[in-house]
């Protein structure tokens, strides 16, 4: 999934009717932002090679695809010989995915629902298969899990298939000094004005970027495990703590978090990651400046606590607070939002 606002509906208009206010209501309904999805080489591949390449799993089965968007998922699920594909979204962009199924020669084997899945009515009431992309950067954010576990519980065989199963957040941190003086210092001199009110509130928001592996220093560490057959949406709201083994002798500027996504029932085990060691995908890296530098020595440790909740105010919103500690310093707590 892509990160936007979400969809507030534009029933009444063609899509060549849109203008760009409509299209910041129904951020999906542009099929720039498929774009980018669908030319994630590592996303959209590891859905195919999990789909189109476990035809054993999807051979006569029915199929629910969770915000299908472009429609792409359903049409690996029914190439992989699903008997029928139910594909849902709540944005317009499902009136181009409705011509590329009739283009495809998919109109018998794939139904298309245009509505929001917490208030649609389906035309099956079970499925043996879910598959979803719902991920959002640092996975959560804006991410419509919640969206899929209820999907889960109202519309999933017992024993049916979720695609993915498993999705993980790891935490590492990096050297980062040249570019959190542009992003974040920048703020303290701006054409020698004092501008240093924006410099805690650009703290405060994680960046999305990609990260080099060099500037790496620690040991990932594994924060977060979300197993979606058995998750729940209150296990979206969780408290982390964490242990950073520096890797060399350096200085740290920023935390780094990043998300691992798994298909476990495959007969593989198909799996991608986002992380710094891995190809690039549209969901980069997440970016956490910390307000000091930290000096860390070979084999030294960070030793913290990452807490993660949905925004009071915006369930999409994230509310992220770090807390951590080294030899010989005081305890740092930073709160972020995003
Ligand atoms: N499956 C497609 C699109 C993924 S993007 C692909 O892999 O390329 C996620 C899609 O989910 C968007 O098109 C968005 O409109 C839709 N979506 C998000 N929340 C939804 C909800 N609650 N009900 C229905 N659709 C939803």
């Amino acid at each position: 999934m892509e990160s936007h606002t979400s969809n507030k509906g534009t029933d009444l208009l063609g899509l060549h009717d849109m203008t760009s206010k409509d299209y910041y209501a129904d951020s999906y309904a542009h099929f720039g932002i498929h774009e980018e999805m669908l030319k994630d080489s590592v996303r959209t591949g590891s859905y195919r090679h999990a789909i189109v390449d476990n035809s054993h799993l999807f051979k006569g089965k029915t199929v629910l695809d969770v915000g299908c968007g472009t429609g792409i998922l359903s049409m690996f699920a029914a190439k992989a010989g699903a008997s029928h594909v139910v594909g849902i979204d709540m944005s317009n962009i499902i009136d181009q995915a409705q011509k590329i199924i009739e283009a495809n020669g998919f109109k018998d084997t794939i139904t298309l629902v245009k509505g929001k899945l917490e208030e649609a009515e389906l035309p099956i009431q079970q499925f043996d298969i879910i598959i979803s992309e719902w991920m959002g950067y640092f996975l959560l954010y804006e991410s419509m899990l919640d969206t899929v576990l209820l999907a889960r519980d109202r519309y999933l065989k017992p024993g049916g298939l979720l695609f993915p199963d498993n999705a993980t957040i790891y935490l590492a941190a990096i050297e980062d000094q040249d570019y959190k003086e542009e992003k974040i210092n920048f703020w303290d001199n701006v054409y020698g004005f004092d501008y240093s009110c924006i410099k805690d509130i650009a703290l405060r928001e994680p960046l999305v970027d990609t990260v080099d592996l060099k500037s790496v220093v620690t040991h990932p560490y594994l924060i977060k495990q979300i197993d979606l057959t058995t998750a729940k949406k209150e296990d979206l709201t969780f408290e982390a703590p964490f242990t950073l083994t520096a890797t060399r002798n350096d200085y740290v500027h920023a935390f780094l978090a990043w998300f691992d996504i798994s298909f476990k029932c495959t007969h593989k085990g198909v799996k991608f990651s986002t992380g710094p060691h891995a190809q690039y995908t549209h969901w980069k890296q997440t970016v956490f400046y910390t307000p000091s530098t930290i000096k860390v020595s070979e084999s030294d440790t960070i030793n913290g606590k990452l807490t993660c909740a949905p925004n009071a105010r915006n369930n999409r919103d994230l509310d992220i607070t770090i807390s951590y500690e080294t030899e010989g310093e005081r305890p740092v707590t930073m709160s972020y939002k995003m």
